[in-house]
């Protein structure tokens, strides 16, 4: 019997994003510079491959700081932690390096800019994000979480004159938008950073996988089941009927996904990296004969975030 023949087109953008870059060139800088073992608070980004990777190379990953031996060399993940992390970190007397997104760090002062005018916050994202639990962290007050729309019509609040919201980096941009909606129709008064807080990443990311949709017939998004923005990319694919698959690398991979179907679109949320695409592309040419083609619509990304002073020079 012959092969089944695949047209794969590859989204574009894909992948890392500058944010992801960073926290792993941290990780990866500081072990040469300090020598294993580093202790990394939480996974530095939600990628197996990727924390498997910096595992083999010395770093180890706690979930608290105080799982750290005192005096030793500390990182944040990506996602940011919350000021009282930041606090346990001093009484223990830990070298922290922060390689928490400058985009998350943002959504922080912004949530923290709106305490100090008086006003309750709401947080558009999702209970147990390490992201959530982060910017809840950096206000005094209570944070009220809304996770769906249907929340909106739930939630109470003190003074809805003096109310304002922030939103997770890495949600579903049409999702935070009917929100939003809900909330500005509930609270008139409420002031917020309308989807300025969605990610420049996160945004292209989902603006490929929507075109994409329109080209292919099966979609593979490459990411770990953890990572927030990967699950967002397949779920775009499904609300606009496409079958969405989000996978580890090739060894998730099934045949009959493709059955009766000729064309996949690929793509890969932003703490995946490129090689698990090569590992992908590997499977499929197991299971039929491929082209491979590139969106030729997507945008070309150039954001580089700064690494932090003490690790600049360190190559
Ligand atoms: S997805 Fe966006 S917010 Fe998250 S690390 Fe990447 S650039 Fe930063």
């Amino acid at each position: 019997m012959s092969k089944k023949v695949l047209n794969i087109l590859l989204a574009k953008p894909r992948g890392f994003c500058a944010g992801v870059e960073r926290a792993i060139e941290i990780v990866e800088r500081a072990l040469k510079k300090y020598g294993a073992p580093v202790y990394v608070r939480h996974e530095i980004v939600h990628n197996k491959y990727v924390v498997e990777d910096l595992r083999r190379k010395g770093a180890v990953f706690v979930d608290e700081v105080t799982d750290v031996p005192v005096g030793a060399i500390a990182i944040f993940s990506a996602h940011g932690v919350a000021e009282k992390v930041e606090n346990d970190a001093k009484l223990r007397d830990l070298e922290v390096i922060d390689a928490t997104c400058p985009l998350v760090r943002k959504v922080h002062k912004e949530a923290q800019k709106h305490e100090e005018k008086g006003r309750e916050i709401i947080l558009i994202g999702h209970e147990g994000h390490p992201e959530v639990e982060g910017t809840s962290g950096r206000v005094k007050s209570r944070v009220i979480l809304v996770q769906s729309v249907d929340d909106v019509a739930k939630i109470k609040v003190q003074d809805p004159e003096k109310l304002s919201y922030v939103t997770q980096t890495t949600l579903s941009v049409d999702d935070t938008r009917n929100i939003i909606n809900d909330l500005k129709e509930r609270f008139p008064m409420i002031e917020g950073p309308d989807l300025r807080d969605i990610c420049y990443a996160t945004q292209n990311r989902q603006d490929a996988v929507r075109k994409l949709a329109q080209e292919v017939d099966v979609i593979l998004v490459i990411g770990s089941h953890n990572s927030s923005n990967s699950n967002r990319l397949r779920d775009l694919g499904e609300e606009i009927g496409k079958p969405s698959y989000l996978i580890n690398g090739g060894e998730d991979i099934e045949s009959s996904w493709f059955d009766g179907k000729t064309k996949i679109g690929i793509t890969a949320g932003a703490s995946a990296p490129e090689i698990l695409l090569e590992k992908v592309l590997e499977r499929l040419e197991e299971i039929a004969d491929i082209t491979v083609k590139t969106q030729d619509t997507g945008l070309n990304e150039n954001v580089k975030f700064k690494l932090p002073e003490e690790l600049a020079e360190a190559v």
